[in-house]
Order: structure tokens, then C-alpha cells, then sequence
């Protein structure tokens, strides 16, 4: 039957109430002192006034403040909407005025503070909750920790409108909770940017992430209570939310908490806490790989190292588990379908170059890209479509987006895939990053294939940038592997005579990062953004 995540985390706390849920810097917390805390948070959000359907925004790292606020606020009926900790005061503000955030929880950081209250003043938010590093760690502790040490803590100001996160903890916790209707009820709000236009909310219910932590599951049956989970990829993003911690919270599992990538950090919590599984995206397996520590690390405990967001690349998957002993994990979702839609699996066929079958309770669909009405022309790829419990309930206030991504049960990727005779999806290519050269479709990703076979090449990245006669025409990023030294004219002069007339690249520009999102996939996005500026 279908669950609210108030039941899920309740169940799991009074099934297991003596395993730890959290280390946080050493620190641990069990499921008993989380669930207090959890409670505490809820009935202090409700003496505050939140009533069911109400916003609350988590503007959070990883810490344990995420994890009680996440569920704290859930159990009030509230609506939780999640902010990166990178948004700027602008992007801050556009969320909070289009989801109507009246209660945002943040940490007394630099990094973090000083923008959450500028939006405070700003907008229609009502009230910040501000917790400190030192309330969950010992003071030596909190200073060691590299990531507040680099962003310092911000004093907290004195104004009614800005609360100690200890004065929410300190509610006796013993309220009566919201009552939830788990496939009605709205829980996250998440947003989604894609490559154009304003990001939109997706509207997940109760029902679509406990659903979704339970079909995560598949990806690893052996997943229980003894289980270590590193916690680096940030949870604002959904699929750390399910892959990490809603999926571990199920098994009672522990969540080994990093605010922030560094591949040394990460291998040395590895193997400080014998870690069994690591949920990651691909750049972060490739820095992992590239960090000379990796070679002195004990991996014998790790299972499942979960890899999903972009694709992988075979021989990152070949090189990482031969470096680690770990099998490393395709699965594949999106925003909109709270996320996993297809995984491989730990037992059984671990297909690379696929990402798995659909999780149970999924069904998948290819019909034609051209017209999605149709079933795409026999043994082609066609865009991939998906139905099942985990399936959003919408945008939040965008019935025109939601007309254009639902087809009856099934909502649309954006993604054009394969299913091979075993039922594995392959992906091959996105829609929404297609170029448009005078009419004719361009994929970056088949560009990009053919990109990484020079040796010099470490990433690339091709968009399309505006052009006066044809509309828009490709453009290649890259960055360089070491020891290498060749520009983008002898790149472009060696890539263009191997394209498609339409596929040639207007030019090859040479890098020394490109932009990456913070979950650290490599980000389209940030590019076309730029070119657009230069254009205009
Ligand atoms: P944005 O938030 O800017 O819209 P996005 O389009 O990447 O970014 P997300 O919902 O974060 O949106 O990511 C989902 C997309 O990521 C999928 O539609 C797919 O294109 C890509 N993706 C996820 N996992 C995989 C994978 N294993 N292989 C290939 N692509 C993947």
C-alpha cells in the first residue's frame, strides 16, 4: 500500500532504533536520537504556524540538519522544496517567489547565510531557520572540518524573523502529525532547469519517493542495517534523495555524511567506516579514479558503487572496477520520476553500456521522436516514455508543461533510447540537447563520441550557438589531457572532415575546466548560457 514518508522514516526508527543512521565527521546518531530530533522539528515547524500544503524550503549541505528538516517538515503536511547551496541571491529568489517558500532552513555559513538573508529581505519569504556546524559536531571537530573552515561561519543576526535552529529542537516533540494521503499529498517540490527556458517544480508525491525508495531496492537486494552508505552527493538533488537517503532509511542502513566533494576526503571515509556502497555520477567516479590515494584504499567491503545523472563511459566503468574490486552500477531517471526509472542489477547481468531494466512496478515505452504518437520505424531508437508509481504528479503551476510531457499514464524523458532483446534500455541520445542546423537534427553526444577518440582530448562538451543563416550551428568545448599542448584550429581541422556536413563545428575551443553542475555532471546548460550573452 502506499506510504508517506512520515510512515516510512516511523517505521524504519521503531524497527531498527539503535543503528546508527548518521556519521557526520565521526559523529554518530541513531535512528532513535534522528527521530527525536525528526519530531521535535515537526511540531516545532507546527507551533510555528506551517499547516499541511504549506512550503518549506531547505537551503542545506549535507549535514544532519538536512536529514531532520527533510523529514521534520514532511510530517507536517508541508510541502519541502529543495535549494541548491550553490544558487546565487537571484536564483534563490526566483524559487522562493515560484513556490511561495514562506520558511527556509539554512546554516550559519558564508557561504550560505548572507545570500539567505538578502532573499529574506528580498521576497516573500517569511522566516529563516539557522543552524550551526557546532551543534553536531565538537567544537575541535567543527573547526577541522575543512568545507565550514573554507566558508566560515556568518554571524546570525538578532531579528524576529530569523530563528536558532536549536530553538525549533527544543519543542518537546509530542504534537499529533499531519495526516497524509500519500497519493494525493504533494512532499517535494523540485526543480528542474533543463537546457532552456525557467526551471520548473516537479510535483513529487509521498507515495512517488517512498514508492522509488522501495524500487531502488533492486538495484542491490543485499542492502541492510550493517550497511555504509557514503553520503557525498548532495541531497538537494533527487537522486542522492533516493538513491542515498531514502533508500538506506528503508534498510535502517548508515549514511556517511560529506558536505562536499573531495576525492581524497571520500576515499579516506571509504576507508575509515569499511564502506559498502557509494552512489555517485560519473565525474565524480572518474576524480576518484585519478586520485594517486585510491591505490592504498581497502575496498573489500564496498558492494555497490551506484552510478546514474549522465552517461558512464565504458571504460571509466572497466578502470574503476578493476582499480576497486566494486562492481560499479549503471541506473538512469530523471526529476520527474523521482528519479530511477531503470537499473542494472548487483546479481545478474551487469550490462555495460546499458542502464538496466526498468525497477518493478515500471513499464517503458519507445515511440517515434518525430511524432510521439507513433511507435518509432521498426529496430530504431525512439524517445523513451515511462509510467509507474514513481511518476510525478505534474509542474508545479505549469499546465502547459504538463501537456507537453504527459502521454496518458506515461511521461515523456527527452531521452531517444534503445531495448535491446534482454529488456536493457540503452541510452543513445538527449531531444532536448538536439542542435537544429537549418532544420536539420545535429546530437551533441555523436560529435562528442567522435571528439574523445583523439588522445589529447579529457572532455568534451558541443552545443549549438545562434547563427545568422542557419539558425544555429555546433560548437565544441574541451579540455585537455596532461602533457598534451595542441589548439582548437588543429582540433577543428582533425574533427570536421569525420562529420556529417550538418554535424561540422563552427569551432573547437580549448578549456581548462568545463562548467559542471553541482552534482558534478558536466553542464550543457552553463555554455549555452554563455554564447547566448556573447550573441546578444
Ligand atoms: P536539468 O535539471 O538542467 O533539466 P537534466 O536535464 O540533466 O538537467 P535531471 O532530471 O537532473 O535533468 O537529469 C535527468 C537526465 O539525465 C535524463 O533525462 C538523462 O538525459 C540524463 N541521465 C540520467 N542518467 C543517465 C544515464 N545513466 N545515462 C545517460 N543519461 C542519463
Amino acid at each position: 500500500p502506499p506510504k508517506s514518508m512520515g510512515e516510512m522514516v516511523t517505521e524504519s526508527a521503531s524497527a531498527h532504533p539503535d543503528a546508527i543512521m548518521i556519521d557526520f565527521m565521526g559523529r554518530k546518531f541513531t535512528y532513535a536520537d534522528m527521530f527525536a530530533q525528526i519530531r521535535r522539528i515537526a511540531c516545532g515547524l507546527q507551533a510555528m504556524g506551517v499547516r499541511k500544503g504549506d512550503r518549506v524550503g531547505l537551503y542545506l549541505p549535507n549535514t544532519p540538519h538536512y536529514v531532520a528538516a527533510y523529514y521534520g517538515a514532511l510530517m507536517t503536511g508541508a510541502i519541502v522544496v529543495n535549494f541548491s547551496p550553490l544558487y546565487t541571491a537571484a536564483e534563490l529568489e526566483h524559487q522562493v517567489e515560484d513556490s511561495g517558500t514562506k520558511i527556509l532552513f539554512t546554516l550559519s555559513a558564508k557561504a550560505l547565510l548572507p545570500t539567505a538573508l538578502e532573499v529574506l529581505d528580498n521576497s516573500t519569504l517569511e522566516k529563516l531557520v539557522v543552524g550551526t556546524v557546532a551543534e553536531m559536531l565538537s567544537p575541535v571537530k567543527s573547526l577541522l572540518f575543512r568545507w565550514f573552515k573554507a566558508s566560515e561561519s556568518a554571524p546570525i543576526p538578532d531579528d524576529p524573523r530569523v530563528l536558532h535552529y536549536d530553538r525549533l529542537t527544543a519543542n518537546p516533540g509530542d504534537c499529533a502529525v499531519a495526516e497524509i494521503d500519500p497519493v494525493n499529498d504533494i512532499a517535494l517540490l523540485q526543480y528542474t532547469g533543463g537546457t532552456t527556458g525557467t526551471p520548473k517544480g516537479a510535483m513529487l508525491t509521498h507515495q512517488n519517493l517512498t514508492a522509488n525508495a522501495r524500487q531502488a531496492q533492486s538495484i542491490d537486494p543485499h542492502q541492510n542495517e550493517a550497511d555504509r552508505i557514503i553520503a557525498v552527493l548532495p541531497f538537494f538533488h533527487v537522486f542522492a534523495n533516493t538513491v542515498t537517503l531514502n533508500r538506506t532509511v528503508v534498510n535502517g542502513g548508515e549514511m556517511v555524511m560529506l558536505p562536499r566533494f573531495d576525492a581524497a576526503q571520500v576515499l579516506a571515509a571509504v576507508q575509515r567506516v569499511k564502506a559498502t556502497s557509494l552512489p555517485g555520477v560519473p565525474t565524480m567516479f572518474q576524480a576518484l579514479l585519478d586520485h594517486p590515494a585510491i591505490r592504498n584504499i581497502d575496498f573489500s567491503c564496498l558492494r555497490a558503487c551506484i552510478s546514474g545523472g549522465a552517461p558512464l563511459p565504458l571504460e571509466l566503468k572497466q578502470r574503476f572496477e578493476a582499480a576497486t574490486g566494486a562492481q560499479l552500477i549503471e541506473g538512469y531517471g530523471l526529476t520527474e520520476t523521482s528519479p530511477i526509472v531503470c537499473t542494472n542489477p548487483y546479481e545478474g547481468l551487469n550490462k555495460s553500456g546499458t542502464v538496466g531494466q526498468p525497477v518493478p512496478g515500471t513499464r517503458v515505452k519507445l515511440v517515434d521522436r518525430e511524432d510521439p504518437t507513433k511507435p518509432p520505424p521498426e529496430g530504431e531508437p525512439g524517445e523513451l516514455l515511462f509510467a509507474g508509481p514513481q511518476v510525478m504528479k505534474g509542474y508545479w503551476n505549469r499546465p502547459d508543461a504538463d501537456a507537453e510531457v504527459f502521454m496518458g499514464e506515461y511521461v515523456r524523458t527527452g531521452d531517444v533510447g534503445i531495448i535491446d532483446e534482454d529488456g536493457y534500455v540503452k541510452i543513445v541520445d538527449r531531444l532536448k540537447d538536439m542542435i537544429s542546423v537549418g532544420g536539420f537534427k545535429v546530437f551533441p553526444s555523436q560529435v562528442e563520441q567522435v571528439l574523445y577518440h583523439h588522445p589529447a582530448i579529457k572532455e568534451a562538451l558541443v552545443i549549438g550557438v545562434p547563427d545568422r543563416y542557419r539558425g544555429e550551428q555546433p560548437k565544441a568545448f574541451v579540455t585537455l589531457n596532461e602533457g598534451f599542448d595542441i589548439d582548437g584550429a588543429a582540433l577543428k581541422d582533425w574533427l570536421n572532415p569525420q562529420l556529417g556536413k550538418h554535424e561540422r563545428v563552427c569551432e573547437v575551443e580549448v578549456r581548462l575546466n568545463l562548467p559542471r553542475t553541482l552534482v558534478g555532471k558536466l553542464s550543457r546548460k552553463e555554455l549555452v548560457a554563455e554564447e547566448r550573452a556573447k550573441a546578444d
